[in-house]
């Protein structure tokens, strides 16, 4: 199985007796692919990112990540396996008394990175985002996009070659929410697999990648792009691809 990067085979979450979050999906995930997931509130998108980060545990059927199998992951060892890969919280979760640049300080202090490191790569971060000129601002006079570009530089100082974003959106206008995806959509490019779940349906033709519709805890739909155009250009929004 090592050859993807995340396989799900035959997984069902079974919160309860009579509370199914996941319902015998199977799917796989190639290393450096970019995923929309969507469905409505109660399909399961957030079951699926959750096993990944070992919030949820699979009732049946097995996970793959990079080659290890999670089924039998013992607590303990969480933290290493969340050590690789950036997590994305819908409501940025960012420590308010702290400002933009020291935000992405501490995470990186808190994974062990030297002061002297850690300054370099909080200005590489930031750019990174796209949000350099706001570094010495506290997260309460951010703009809720801007709040959560900072809380994707936050998720991105492991370096992950895995990147999850459960509804990343949320709480933004639709401006706002181009602007994270176009983050998340470079991201990719550099590599980086990044798996988003959303509600923002008219992005998903503007962006053309893989789109994952789940239902009631069944995937009823997986349509892979025939081709991936250059979809933004280098500085702006400007949809280059065929309509
Ligand atoms: P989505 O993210 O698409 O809104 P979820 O994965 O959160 O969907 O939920 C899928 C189903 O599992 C829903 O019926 C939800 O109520 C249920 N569920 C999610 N989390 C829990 C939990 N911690 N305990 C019990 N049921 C849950
Ligand atoms: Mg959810």
């Amino acid at each position: 199985m090592s050859e993807d990067f995340i396989y799900y085979e035959n997984v069902t979450v079974q919160y309860s007796p009579f509370v199914l979050g996941l319902d015998n999906i199977s799917l796989k995930i190639l290393k450096g692919e970019f995923v929309f997931l969507i469905g409505p509130t109660g399909s399961g998108k957030s079951t699926l990112l959750k096993l990944l980060t070992r919030e949820v545990q699979h009732t049946d059927g097995h996970v793959w990540l990079a080659g290890k199998l999670l089924d039998d992951w013992k607590e303990k060892n969480i933290p290493i396996l969340r050590r690789n890969m950036g997590i994305v919280p819908q409501d940025c979760g960012l420590l308010p008394n702290k400002k933009v640049w020291e935000n992405i300080n501490y995470a990186l202090r808190a994974i062990g990175v030297p002061r002297r490191t850690a300054r370099k790569r909080v200005v590489e971060i930031l750019e990174q985002v796209n949000i350099a000129h706001r570094a010495d601002a506290y997260p309460s006079e951010l703009s809720g996009g801007e709040q959560q570009r900072v809380s994707i530089g936050r998720a991105l100082v492991n370096d992950p070659p895995l990147l999850i974003a459960d509804e990343p959106t949320a709480n933004l206008d639709p401006e706002c929410s181009l602007d994270i995806m176009k983050i998340l959509y470079n991201l990719n490019k550099l590599g980086t697999t990044v798996i988003v779940s959303t509600h923002e349906h008219h992005l998903l033709s503007v962006l053309k990648k893989r789109v994952i519709n789940l239902s009631k805890g069944k995937i009823i739909s997986d349509d892979i792009p025939s081709s991936s155009f250059e979809v933004f250009s280098k500085e702006s929004y400007v949809y280059t691809g065929p309509n």
